[in-house]
């Protein structure tokens, strides 16, 4: 059973080339869409056929279109089509014994928005946006029991049902593995629990930034590392020869989980300082102390709310450098990323100008990231590139 959805005839050329998400503006007759997972019939208000796509809600649209083929359909082969492309072409991964952690569908950057997996040596874990795209979990499954060698597949969900996200286990199928389990990013060990909810210890589309670090940026330097999570920069850092790491997260399991990657590598936990606080508390504690570090990292969350304060991206970013700014030494090295899909590349570099401007400072960009190509994204839907990463030298 499939649902017509009709698309406004001033976007049906945006929809013909192939934009994959649908916004519920883009319709004319959006009050179809009643229960998620429905297959939709996409066309133009003439009735000119566009694709084929299903419903799931999520913060951006009502669904995304999963083909323009004609006659194509969306079942089985559909999702062993799609999802065996994107396994063949993370196939230099697979290869790499150095880096057994990685992406191997990312969403509509693979042809199936709402969607993404990633691989822990052995382990597969889906992450389904919406009520609607986990209507096609058995699909999905069937495909990586049929098309790899998993050791075993794990699931969160990251929607609400009945207005409740579940944090539950997350075990789908073959074997449970045993947490931590250690997998390798370009040599460094890296510690994943993959069982205890949406974050299992490590962010990978940030790989190629604690690689730029360890490789060319850490020796020698003191590092700040601020939302610091579980410590990954740090570790990076301290490989790549740092004389000291600072780290500061809010989470009381910040402590135990740096104190494990520091551990898991023979690094020595106790020559760091690792804090658990408000990066806003640190940043007053620190300019009174007059500290400064040679290297300050910002990898803040797109939004947070703690007992005495909200941050969100698009409206404190500038805030923060500013902060950030202060304690770093003249000639140092601030490290700024954001993956607020709302804060464009071209408006984060304007909250870095502002800072800069507002302190009196000259700066250089000496280095940009984006995400890793294991996090793919399509030239239909260049708003999947999430990721700006900026390493600004103060002059
Ligand atoms: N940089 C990390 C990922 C950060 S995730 C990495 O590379 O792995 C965001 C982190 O920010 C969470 O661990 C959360 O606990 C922390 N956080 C949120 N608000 C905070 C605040 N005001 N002060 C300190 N930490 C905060």
């Amino acid at each position: 059973m499939e649902t017509t959805v009709k698309v406004k005839m001033k976007l049906a050329d945006k929809y013909q080339s192939g934009f994959p998400l649908i916004m519920k503006d883009a319709l004319v007759n959006a009050e179809v869409l009643t229960k998620e997972g429905q297959h939709l019939n996409v066309v133009d208000e003439q009735g000119t056929y566009i694709g084929k796509g299903y419903y799931g809600l999520q913060n951006k649209g009502v669904g995304w279109v999963l083909t323009n083929k004609q006659g194509e359909n969306i079942d089985q082969s559909l999702f062993d089509r799609k999802i065996v492309k994107a396994l063949g072409l993370r196939r230099k991964y697979f290869d790499d014994p150095n880096t057994t952690a990685f992406r191997v569908f990312n969403g509509e950057g693979d042809g199936i928005g709402g969607v993404t997996i990633d691989y822990f040596a052995g382990f597969y874990v889906i992450h389904w946006y919406s009520e609607g795209i986990y209507q096609f979990k058995d699909e999905v499954v069937q495909t990586l029991k049929t098309q790899t060698d998993y050791r075993g597949i794990y699931e969160k969900k990251r929607f609400a049902t009945n207005g409740k996200y579940l944090d539950d286990d997350d075990f789908i199928t073959g074997e449970r593995g045993e947490f931590p389990l250690i997998v390798k990013e370009n040599g460094v060990n890296v510690a994943v629990y993959l069982n205890e909810g949406a974050m299992v210890g490590v962010f990978m589309d940030q790989r190629e930034v604690r690689q730029a670090i360890r490789d060319r940026y850490a020796e020698g330097r003191t590092v700040l590392n601020t939302f610091s999570y579980t410590g990954a920069f740090s570790v990076f850092a301290a490989m790549g020869g740092a004389t000291k790491t600072t780290n500061v997260d809010l989470a009381n399991r910040s402590l135990p989980k740096t104190i494990e990657q520091f551990s898991i590598n023979g690094l020595d936990y106790e020559a760091q300082d690792i804090i658990v606080d408000d990066v806003f508390k640190f940043f007053k504690f620190a300019g009174r102390k007059q500290h400064k570090y040679e290297m300050v990292i910002l990898d803040p969350p797109s939004f947070a709310r703690s007992k005495k304060m909200t941050f969100s991206a698009a409206k404190d970013y500038t805030n923060l450098l500013k902060e950030a700014i202060a304690i770093t030494e003249s000639n140092g090295l601030i490290i700024a990323s954001t993956n607020h899909a709302g804060v464009s590349r071209k408006k984060f570099r304007t909250f870095i100008d502002k800072a800069f401007k507002e302190t009196g400072l000259g700066y250089n960009i000496v280095e940009e990231f984006s995400l890793p190509d294991d996090y793919r994204v399509t030239s239909t839907y260049p708003d999947g590139d999430y990721l700006k990463v900026l390493f600004i030298k103060l002059v």
